[in-house]
């Protein structure tokens, strides 16, 4: 069952088409924003606080924020890192995005959670969406701390109670069964979260000496087996179509285009988690000068075991508008069905 509000899918909907009209073929979908890249964890399949060390105390401004926003022009800004509630300006960042009248979503552990409760007003353009990779045990593991579940519940339940809209976000590694994912979905489900977003971990190069990581293979089979075993009702944030890719019923090629990735640093070339291109000034540098067909399954041994939305998430959008009866499938069990 898809968790987008109606007022997203159709303002994603009336960008696509005008997208269409305008016969553009690569243009960004959801922007992925990242305002500082320190973090107050260190999780375990992390490869951002280590790849971004030297410039590890460096925050964006807000300026520099909006200016990205505006060039960028995607109907949804993700606000990443980093942890970005330790961001001083976060308040001012998110606001200046939602004034724009785009969809926010800002990616956190929950450790402030206090902090953006009082910088941060609820809005219908706006969703927490909290770190989560399984239940207690596991989390504990995957962010290397005790106790950060029980503050990201925690987070959950308030935010819910003060009006928050609030999705999640879990990570799947190796080694995890999945009748405890099957608990977790159905405990988010529970407490009102309104999206749940899912995907296999990808193998930084900076942590890949972890035997964590699932190749493609293992991965589907083990999505199928989440799926199969998940309430119907269940309210995932991923479209059904990306969600047929995990399970391998659909094969996409990478859109990473559709996912920039704006960090202290620039525009990171070519996506979100490679930045073999290094860091580009502006948007249209990022957009002219990458050479997007060199990546992707099957052209760059590190894009092997990538199964992530930021790649292949727009390319399920992608075919459902450009294909009547894919588009149609896609509104059927977005809307109709809601599977
Ligand atoms: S919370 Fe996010 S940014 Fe921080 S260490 Fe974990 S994965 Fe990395
Ligand atoms: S498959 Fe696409 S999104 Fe994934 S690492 Fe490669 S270029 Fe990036």
């Amino acid at each position: 069952m898809s968790g987008q509000p109606l007022g997203l899918s159709l303002k994603v909907s009336w960008y696509l088409m005008k997208m269409r009209l305008t016969r553009r073929e690569k243009f960004p979908l959801t922007m992925i924003l990242e305002p500082l890249e320190k973090c107050n964890l260190a999780c375990i399949g992390c490869g951002r606080i280590h790849e971004y060390e030297p410039v590890i105390d460096k925050l964006m401004t807000v300026e520099e924020a909006m200016r990205a926003v505006d060039d960028c022009d995607a109907p949804v800004v993700s606000i990443a890192g980093g942890e970005p509630t330790m961001h001083p300006q976060i308040g001012e960042i998110v606001a200046g995005i939602i004034e724009r009248g785009k969809y926010v979503y800002l990616c956190t552990n929950a450790l402030l959670f206090k902090k953006a409760f009082k910088v941060i007003p609820p809005s219908p353009k706006f969703s927490f969406v909290v770190h989560l990779d399984g239940l207690r045990e596991t989390h504990d593991i995957a962010v290397d701390r005790k106790g950060v579940y029980d503050v990201a519940i925690k987070m959950i339940k308030e935010a819910k109670e003060r009006g928050y809209r609030v999705c999640t976000n879990t990570t799947l590694y190796s080694g995890n069964q999945p009748v405890e994912y099957h608990e977790l979905f159905a405990m988010l489900n529970d407490l009102g979260v309104e999206g749940m977003m899912v995907s296999p971990g990808f193998e930084y190069k900076e942590v890949a000496d972890q035997p964590i990581f699932m190749q493609r293979q293992e991965a589907q089979n083990f999505f199928r087996r989440i799926f199969e075993g998940t309430k119907k009702g269940t309210r995932f944030y991923n479209n059904p179509l990306y969600r047929d890719f995990l399970q391998g019923k659909r094969d996409y090629e990478c859109s990473q285009w559709s996912t920039p990735t704006y960090t202290v640093m620039g525009w990171r070339k070519p996506c979100y988690l490679l930045s073999t291109e290094g860091h580009a000034e502006t948007f249209i540098e990022l957009m002219d000068t990458t050479p997007w067909d060199k990546y992707g399954y099957g052209k760059d041994s590190r894009c092997d075991t990538c199964m992530m939305h930021c790649g292949y998430e727009g390319s399920a959008i992608m075919e459902a508008m450009s294909k009547p009866s894919v588009g149609w499938e896609m509104f059927k069990r977005t809307v109709l069905t809601k599977d």
